[in-house]
């Protein structure tokens, strides 16, 4: 496998440290607001690079947090506490919030197909290792204690910019007009280990500690929680790009000064989704979330497929039209699908061949493009039905598409429908069931009258709602 690494800014292959087995780590969501689509981008691809991988054969252990804690309204430590401002907008206890936007978060990512990792870890459960590891970084002189804070001293490191990227706009994140520059700080990167005096003195959770009651920064519940988790080395660390500075590049300087030696190999990162107007944001413009695209009628899958499509390290933009159009192709690849008849045996051969290919295609740094085009290529070949099926659904593992429905309301009879048209039967299928479900009776009729006057007839039968042309 191959894998664009933010560090070295190269395709490199993919070695883990340990043999077959790798560590994987992913900057789980601030859970103060539901996650929108553009966050979901970046967890929908992460997912993706971690099922490629175990398609590919390792075996994968893959630790996320949930931050709860620590993380204020600008990256740097200024601003707003995120989750307070949460509790506030909602008349609600900061730990209410974190739990309805934690359960929120990972019921979007089941619509999504988003597998969650094998360790889910909030910020809040690991109080004493970040204290442990702040109390270390004292010790060895990386850290120090200004203005009854804890603060990480940037100017002890060999490399600070390790990603070799930021513009002077980023290097600005804390001292934007806004917010006035912390006078704590001996250098103007260095950042929060521990705070004890912020401007928040009605900061809701806090603890005791070595240098008084106070409660974390935001960026080391990573390098603790990761290293609960996965000890202290990593092959893979992932994010969205804005991730990279100055929350992965703190990240790195507190681990590797913690450890003294080098942490994580591979860094992956997701671009950004943006919508017409620039970046996404949870603040600006219409929320775009899961629950709005469900409630303007799409299949939250449609949206993976719109992700699946285009390359993780390219940004992308949003907007219904491009959506509709997958929204559409979507509907007729599973229609299609769903039509292929059960002809035969099938031939372990041919499927153990197109995932040897799908592996290499999509192994190269992450492809889904191209792993799309394959599953058109499949649909195309000659091989029999139950094969295809077969080859289908061992895509989709990885995919994530449910390609492969197993109580497909299409039959086969239909095999030979436009997919237009199949599409349309589907749609108003889907909808007869919705006003049927409401107890809206004539709606549900006039939607079959309409299916009869284009020579579609449906009926209710104990599997479903079959249907056939007149
Ligand atoms: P947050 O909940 O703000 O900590 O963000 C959760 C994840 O979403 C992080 O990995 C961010 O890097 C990522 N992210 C934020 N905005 C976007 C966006 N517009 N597109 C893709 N990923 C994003
Ligand atoms: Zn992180």
């Amino acid at each position: 496998m191959k894998i664009y690494n933010s560090l070295t800014k190269r395709v490199e292959d993919f070695k883990p440290n340990d043999g077959n087995k790798v560590s994987m780590y992913t900057c789980g969501p601030t859970v103060y607001h539901f996650a929108h689509i553009g966050n979901l981008r970046s967890y929908l691809m992460e997912d993706v690079l971690e099922k490629l991988l175990r398609y590919s054969g390792y075996d994968v252990k893959r630790v996320m947090n949930i931050t709860d804690v620590g993380h204020l309204s600008s990256d740097a430590d200024t601003g707003e506490d995120k989750m307070l401002k949460g509790a506030k907008r909602e008349h609600k206890t900061v730990m209410e919030i974190a739990k309805f936007y934690t359960d929120a978060f990972f019921a979007d990512c089941a619509k999504l197909n988003i597998k969650t990792p094998d360790v889910v870890e909030p910020a809040t459960n690991c109080i004493d290792e970040f204290i442990n590891m702040i109390k270390v970084l004292l010790e060895k002189g990386y850290a120090y204690v200004s203005g009854e804070n804890v603060y990480f001293d940037t100017s002890k490191l060999d490399t600070y910019y390790v990603f070799g990227n930021q513009n002077e706009d980023e290097l600005m994140v804390g001292v934007r007009d806004d917010v006035s520059e912390d006078t704590n700080k001996r250098n103007r990167n260095d950042f929060v280990l521990w705070f004890t005096k912020s401007k928040f003195e009605d900061q809701a959770l806090k603890w005791d500690s070595p240098w008084g009651v106070g409660y974390p920064g935001w960026h080391i519940e990573c390098s603790c929680i990761s290293m609960k988790h996965l000890g202290e080395y990593m092959d893979i660390h992932c994010g969205g790009v804005d991730n990279m500075f100055p929350h992965h590049t703190n990240e790195i300087a507190q681990s590797e000064s913690f450890t003294g030696h080098k942490w994580c190999n591979y860094w992956f990162h997701v671009h950004h989704l943006n919508d017409e107007t620039g970046k996404m944001s949870k603040s600006k413009g219409e929320f775009l979330t899961v629950s709005l695209l469900e409630s303007k009628g799409y299949d939250p899958l449609a949206y993976r497929l719109f992700a699946l499509q285009s390359h993780y390290r390219k940004p992308l933009t949003f907007s219904y039209d491009a959506l509709d159009q997958v929204a559409s192709a979507y509907k007729k690849l599973k229609n299609k699908i769903n039509n292929i008849p059960d002809d035969g045996s099938v031939d372990e051969n041919v499927v153990k061949e197109w995932h040897d290919k799908f592996a290499e295609t999509v192994g190269n740094d992450v492809n889904t493009a191209m792993g799309i085009t394959l599953l058109y290529d499949v649909l195309k070949d000659g091989m029999n039905g139950s094969t295809k099926k077969a080859v289908i659904k061992d895509f989709d593992y990885v995919l994530g598409l449910n390609l492969i429905d197993e109580n497909a309301e299409a039959s086969n009879e239909n095999a030979d429908v436009d997919p237009e048209l199949a599409a349309f039967v589907e749609d108003m299928i889907a909808k007869r069931k919705e006003a049927k479900k409401a107890k809206d009776f004539a709606l549900a009729d006039s939607i079959r009258d309409e299916l009869l006057s284009k020579g579609v007839v449906i009926e209710d039968t104990r599997e479903g709602v079959k249907w056939h042309l007149a």
